[in-house]
C-alpha cells in the first residue's frame, strides 16, 4: 500500500442521506435561503449553523414542510421556552404550516408541530420516528447477519472500495449500501463475493429477492 493509498483508506466518508428531489421550495425563500435548505435536504442529516438575521425560522420551517411531505410523517420541532410562538408567527406570515403541539396527542399523522424543550417528555419520538415495525426489522436484520456494527461497517468500506463507490446496479455514487446479492433471508452470506455496492434507491427495491428474481419482475 503506498502512502496515498493508506491515507486515502483513512478519510473519512460520509455519503448524503437526504432526499434528491428537492424542488418547489416557498418561494418567500431568498435565492441563499433556498441554497441552504436544499443541500440540508440533499445531505440527510445536516445541521444549518447560520448567524444572527439570516432567517435560520423560515428555513427550517421550509426544510420541515419538505421533510414532512417526502415522509408522510409529522415533524417536531423542539425550540427554548417562548420561541415556539415565533415559529407559529413566522410560518402564517410565510403561509407555510406549522401547529403549536402541547404533547403527542396534538401530532397528526403528518405536518410540521412545534412545542418547547421543557415539554419533550409528553411526546413518544421513537413514535414521530418511524413505524413500529422498522425496528424490529432491523432487529431481525443485524441479528440475522451475525456481525457486529463494527465488522459489518469495515466489510462495508472494504466493499465500495473494490466497486469504485459506485452501484454496481445503476452507476449512481451518492447514498450506497451494501448489499447482499444472495439476500440473508434466502441463505446469503457475508462473504465478499455476496456483497456488492447499492444505491439505497436500488437496495430498497430489490429488498429480499435475488437480483434475478428484481430483474425479472
Ligand atoms: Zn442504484
Amino acid at each position: 500500500m503506498s502512502y496515498s493509498e493508506y491515507l486515502r483508506a483513512k478519510m473519512l466518508r460520509d455519503p448524503a442521506t437526504g432526499m434528491r428531489d428537492v424542488s418547489g421550495l416557498p418561494s418567500a425563500l431568498f435565492p441563499f435561503q433556498a441554497d441552504i435548505v436544499r443541500w440540508a435536504l440533499r445531505r440527510g442529516r445536516a445541521a444549518i449553523f447560520a448567524g444572527t438575521g439570516l432567517g435560520k425560522t423560515l428555513m427550517e420551517l421550509a426544510w420541515a414542510e419538505k421533510v414532512s411531505a417526502y415522509l408522510g410523517k409529522p415533524v417536531l420541532i423542539l425550540t427554548p421556552l417562548a420561541v415556539a410562538p415565533q415559529f407559529i408567527d413566522e410560518a402564517a406570515k410565510f403561509n407555510l404550516q406549522c401547529q403549536r403541539a402541547n404533547g403527542q396527542s396534538d401530532i397528526a399523522q403528518t405536518g410540521v408541530f412545534v412545542t418547547n424543550y421543557e415539554k419533550l417528555d409528553r411526546f413518544d419520538l421513537m413514535e414521530c420516528r418511524a413505524d413500529p415495525t422498522a425496528a424490529e426489522r432491523q432487529a431481525r436484520y443485524r441479528a440475522r447477519k451475525k456481525l457486529s456494527d463494527t465488522e459489518w461497517y469495515s466489510l462495508r468500506e472494504a466493499v465500495f472500495e473494490r466497486d469504485g463507490y459506485a452501484c454496481t446496479y445503476c452507476g449512481a455514487t451518492e447514498d450506497l449500501a451494501c448489499d447482499h446479492v444472495i439476500p440473508l433471508i434466502q441463505g446469503g452470506t457475508n462473504d465478499m463475493e455476496n456483497l456488492t455496492t447499492a444505491c439505497r434507491s436500488c437496495n430498497c427495491e430489490k429488498s429480499g429477492r435475488t437480483p434475478e428474481e428484481w430483474l425479472a419482475e
